[in-house]
Parts: C-alpha cells; structure tokens; sequence
C-alpha cells in the first residue's frame, strides 16, 4: 500500500477509536458505564454475499453493516467497497459517523457499511449484483427512519441506485432510504461535491484563525477520488497551488500547480494520476514530504501512522478529508509541532450534511436549489467550527479533542434523556 505507515504501530482502526474515546471521556468526566454504552456498537451484522460471476462461477464476499448509536436519530452512514474492509474498520468508521453527525448537530446517529471486494476487478453486472445481493441481505435493518447509507470509497450514486431500487422491491418506493443518488432519482444538489466544499470551508475557516494566508498557499492532496479532487479544484478556486496528487497508483508534483481539469481527464481516461505529462512522477509514499501550507489526506486511515513519518511531514496545517488518516501518535507529534490538525469529524462532514439535505428533501418531495445547498451547508459548518475552536481554545486542547469532547458529550445528553430501562 502506498502509504506512509511505516513501522506499523499495531493500532487498528478500532483501537484508535477507542483511544481517543478514553482521552475525551476523561477530560468530560463521563461516567464509565455511560463511557462503555457510548462506545459499544448498537448492532453489528456480516452477511455473506454469494454472486454469479458473468462467466457463471459463484463467488462469495463478506458484507457488514455496524450500527453504532441511534441516540440522536436514524444511524447514517455510507458503504465502503474495499478489499481490506473488515469489522472492526467498519466498526470504527460507523463510531465516526456518531459523533460526527453529533458534532455538526443533524438529527441522526451512525452507522458503516463494508464489503471486502476490489470494486475495480468487477464488471457493471457483477458489481450491480453483489450491490443488490449485499442490500437484500440487510436490508431489514434500514428504512429512512432507522439507518440511511451513502456513497464511501469505492461506491458511487450509480451503486446508491441499486441500493434505492433493491430496497424499493421489498418496501415500495423510498427514496429517503439512501443518499448521494443521482439527481434524477432525487439526489441532491451538491451533494456529490459537498464533501470536498466542506473540507475547503473548514480548510479556509482554520487558516483564518492560525494566520495563514490563501492566495498562492501550497496544497497536497492524497486520493484523488471523490473527497481528494473536489477538494484539490475549491482549493484551486480560492486561489490556492494544488502542487502534488497522489492516488493507489503513485503521485506526481509541480511546484507551478497542477492544471485541475488537465488533470482530472487524464484520471477519467487513464484511472490514475500518474503519467499525468508535465509534473514529476513520484512514489506514493513521497507525497507526505513535499513542502506545503496545506495536507489534505483523502484516501484511507492510518496513513500518517510513526511519530517518525509524522515528523518529515513539512507542511503548516492538515485537513482530514479521509476518514482517520492519523494516529494518535502522529497527532502528539503535529500537536508538539504546532501543525494544526482539523479533525475528519468536522473537516468531512459536508458530505453527511448534505445527505441530510437530500433526506428532508426525499420524505417532503421538495426540491432545494443548488445556492440553498451550499449556503446552508456553510452555516452548519461555520457553527460547528465556531464551538470546537472555541472549545479549543478555552480547555488548550487540540482541534481534534474539543471536536470529539463536543461529540461524545452531545451523544451522552441524548442518551441520558431517553433514560434507560
Ligand atoms: P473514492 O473511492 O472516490 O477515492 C479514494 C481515492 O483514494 C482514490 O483516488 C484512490 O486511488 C485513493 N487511494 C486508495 N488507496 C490509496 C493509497 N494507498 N494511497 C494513495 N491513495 C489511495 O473515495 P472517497 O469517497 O473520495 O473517500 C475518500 C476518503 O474520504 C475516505 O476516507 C472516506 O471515508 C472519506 N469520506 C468520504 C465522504 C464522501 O462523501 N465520499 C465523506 C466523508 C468522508
């Protein structure tokens, strides 16, 4: 894998959850039986998902769905296609989404779906099969008022469609059951770059408040997916220099800037960044030590993992577009070396806003302007942002700590007044 992992640390995905779980528990004074329930998953299903290949073989996957807390509302959450997907990665991503619809206050909790494949070694038909066998077989734990999937890493709207019209056999037409469709079947507007609008947002948001000026700014980015390009192209909107890219393949640099749509229709023809001609082709691997303002990591976790890797990283501030890209080890180096870390919780959290957005829209039937999407995914991020910096400020803890204190407290209080039984 083409990552900076380095020495592994032996944390999984999981264990880093739950790490950092116990660091905020402790400076909220949570109680430990509150502590447990918040962190233990509601419900966690794997399904085995037999397919019929094209050329009549049968092949089985392994499929999961985590739900992890529905104290604040349906669990929401998206479904990742990964050869490396597993429980625990699943657990741990639906954990996230808990405290991340908590931070950014939408009325849902979270939840993860998986399913361990290469979603680049399937035909369309393979791929629509295995999405409609994998969604059969959970599909009596969703509904638009118990668990809403979205698009994650090697999904798409095309596969949310399936996921809708599967869903649709068994329970009639409900499009609120998934969101990131596509607009003709009641997606949203925005939705398919809010993700990486939000990242940007924040991204502008923290430098404002650390002094970092825009206009010209180096940005990095790894993962030129959905997440690492809209990002990389709202960066190169504000001005800034999209300077390297970096995807499965490899990664290429330009000190000059990348040219964006050069850029994204070599991608769309060839798969991957490199032998994008003009830039110098570089490792994967090399992308975290190339000079810059701003690292947007948007591809996998743990990809920062060593306090070693942590400290060749040369660039003033990462915005987590990915989903965990850090340790904690590599969080106490960039905390000792004022890099300023905005937390994937808040920093991604634009693609789950929005799907809110689609939500609302799918059980009203009401349409919603693209200028409506975008302004009100600004203000619910501008208020996010607000309440963790000052957080941040008035404990002197990292972004990261006041976002997931925030979190796990707003989680808490739903819990406790529901009561127990
Ligand atoms: P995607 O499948 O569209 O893109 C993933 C990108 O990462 C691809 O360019 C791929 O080549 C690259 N990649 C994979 N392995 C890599 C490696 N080892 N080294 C370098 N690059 C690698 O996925 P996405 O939807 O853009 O998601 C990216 C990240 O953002 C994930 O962590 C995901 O959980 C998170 N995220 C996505 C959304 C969303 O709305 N799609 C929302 C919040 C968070």
């Amino acid at each position: 894998m083409a990552t900076i992992t380095g020495v592994s640390t032996h944390m999984n995905d999981w264990q880093i959850v739950v790490s950092r779980f116990d660091e905020v528990a402790k400076l909220i004074s949570l109680a430990e039986p509150m502590k447990k329930s918040l962190l233990l998953p509601f419900r966690e299903v794997t399904v085995e998902v037999p397919v019929r290949m094209d050329d009549g073989r049968l092949e089985s996957f392994l499929g999961y769905r985590v739900q992890h807390n529905g104290a604040r509302g349906p669990m929401k959450g998206g479904i990742r296609y990964h050869e490396k997907a597993d429980l625990e990665e699943v657990r741990a991503l639906a954990a996230l989404m808990t405290l991340k619809t908590a931070l950014v206050d939408i009325p849902f909790g979270g939840a993860k779906g998986g399913v361990q494949v290469d979603p680049n070694r399937l035909s369309q038909a393979e791929l629509e099969r295995l999405t409609r066998r994998f969604i059969s077989r959970v599909s009596l734990m969703l509904g638009p008022y118990r668990d809403v999937p979205a698009p994650d890493v090697g999904t798409n709207p095309g596969i949310m469609a399936w996921v809708m019209d599967e869903y649709g056999r068994k329970y009639g037409y409900t499009p609120a059951v998934v969101t990131g469709k596509p607009i003709s079947l009641g997606g949203s507007l925005g939705r398919i770059e809010a993700t990486g609008r939000g990242v940007v947002h924040c991204l502008k948001l923290a430098a404002r408040d650390a002094g970092i000026p825009l206009e010209g700014a180096r940005v990095v980015v790894q993962g030129f997916g959905n997440v690492g390009f809209h990002a990389a192209a709202f960066c190169a909107q504000a001005g800034m220099r999209v300077v390297a890219a970096a995807d499965v393949g490899g990664a290429i640099h330009d000190e000059r800037g990348l040219d964006l749509e050069a850029l994204s229709r070599h991608v769309r023809a060839t798969g991957h960044v490199t032998g994008f001609a003009g830039a110098e082709q570089l490792r994967g691997d090399d992308i975290f030590r190339i000079p810059c303002e701003f690292l947007i990591p948007a591809a996998l976790s743990s990809v920062i993992s060593t306090p070693a890797h942590a400290r060749e990283v040369q660039c003033r501030m990462i915005v987590e577009g990915a989903n965990a890209p850090l340790t904690p080890q590599a969080d106490e180096i960039f905390r000792e070396r004022g890099i300023v870390v905005v937390p994937d919780i808040l920093a991604n959290a634009g693609g789950v806003i929005v799907s809110y957005f689609e939500w609302t829209q799918n059980l009203q039937q009401y349409r919603w302007e693209l200028e409506a999407v975008n302004a009100a995914l600004e203000k619910q991020l501008n208020k996010a942002y607000g309440e963790v910096f000052a957080f941040a400020q008035e404990r002197n803890v990292t972004l990261r700590t006041a976002a997931y204190a925030l979190a796990v407290q707003r989680v808490a209080d739903a819990e406790m007044q529901r009561g127990t039984f």
